[in-house]
């Protein structure tokens, strides 16, 4: 009865030490962009900061135009670093130190516009595999889409990075097993959106986690677009999530105010950061017939 009693003790303390885990540090990168990051990024701290999982600092660069070559960051001392930030170039040391964080394993979630900055750096451009705008077309790599239960790298010429109207739409799994996504619904609906599509890149995607159709009817492809995956990226832990368009305010943002996008963004900043997913499936995460929102972002 003794060893018994010893045994239960041992087993609740394990609980406690690995319930009690300590927050992860997220660092989120913005300050410039063509989309509403004076939005984008507030509604980004919120979901990750009331999560409870994350201890988050942002770094805000210097606006366009202006002299970036005091804008520097020590990724080391982050184990995710979020970037939502399409603007001008890093300085040299910069660049080096977040290739130095992604080669030693740094953690990086690709957050939408992010795919549209930096067409000339190469590493950047791998470390997203897929981009768009900017000049991108087939010097860039191929479109990459699914079709037939298989991605398609397509060398057909023309311009990378495309999307139709903003609607609500299915997002379909296509790696169930992976921590990032593992009991998820695997078809749910998106709040309103854009929805890239005729992206292109050098398409060094690891694992794709969710595609969604771009309609032509919508101005859309007409292809099922990888919307999120992972990228191999030397010991990096990358996930690039290019849903989540900033409405005008934080109260008319439907495609963050997603609680799809929220899990994903929350589960996808947990495996960058730790290689594990430790959060259960939210009760009102979307269905496929139905959209599900928290409109404080918590
Ligand atoms: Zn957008």
């Amino acid at each position: 009865m003794k060893t018994f009693t010893r045994i239960i003790i041992a087993a609740l303390l394990i609980i406690a030490a690995t319930g009690a885990r300590k927050p992860q540090k997220a660092l989120i990168i913005t300050g410039q962009n063509n989309h509403n990051w004076p939005v984008s990024h507030v509604a980004i701290e919120r979901i990750l900061s009331s999560s409870g999982l994350f201890k988050v600092e942002t770094a805000i660069s210097p606006a366009r135009g202006e002299d970036m070559s005091g804008f520097k960051v020590d990724f080391r001392r982050y184990d995710v670093v979020v970037v939502d930030y399409n603007g001008d170039e890093w300085c040299d040391e910069m660049k080096s130190a977040f290739e130095r964080y992604a080669a030693d394993g740094g953690g990086i979630v690709m957050y939408h516009a992010a795919d549209n900055s930096f067409p000339q750096w190469k590493a950047y451009n791998e470390m997203n595999a897929l981009g768009g705008w900017e000049g991108r077309n087939e010097k860039d790599g191929p479109y990459v889409y699914w079709k037939d239960g298989a991605l398609v790298r397509d060398m057909t010429p023309g311009p990378g990075g495309s999307h139709g109207a903003q609607h609500e739409y299915v997002m379909e799994c296509r790696d169930a097993a992976h921590p990032i996504v593992a009991g998820l619904p695997e078809r749910w609906k998106h709040g309103r959106d854009e929805l890239y599509d005729r992206m292109r890149g050098p398409g060094n995607i690891g694992d794709l986690l969710y595609t969604a159709y771009a309609p032509q009817e919508l101005r859309g492809s007409g292809r099922n677009e990888p919307l999120i995956f992972t990228v191999d990226y030397g010991r990096a832990r990358i996930c690039h999530i290019m849903i989540g368009h900033a409405g005008p305010t934080l109260e008319d943002n439907p495609a963050m105010q997603c609680v799809g996008f929220q899990t994903l963004l929350l589960r996808a900043c947990e495996w960058c950061a730790t290689g594990k997913v430790r959060q259960p499936v939210p009760d009102d995460f979307p269905t496929e017939g139905e959209c599900s929102f928290r409109k404080e972002y918590r």
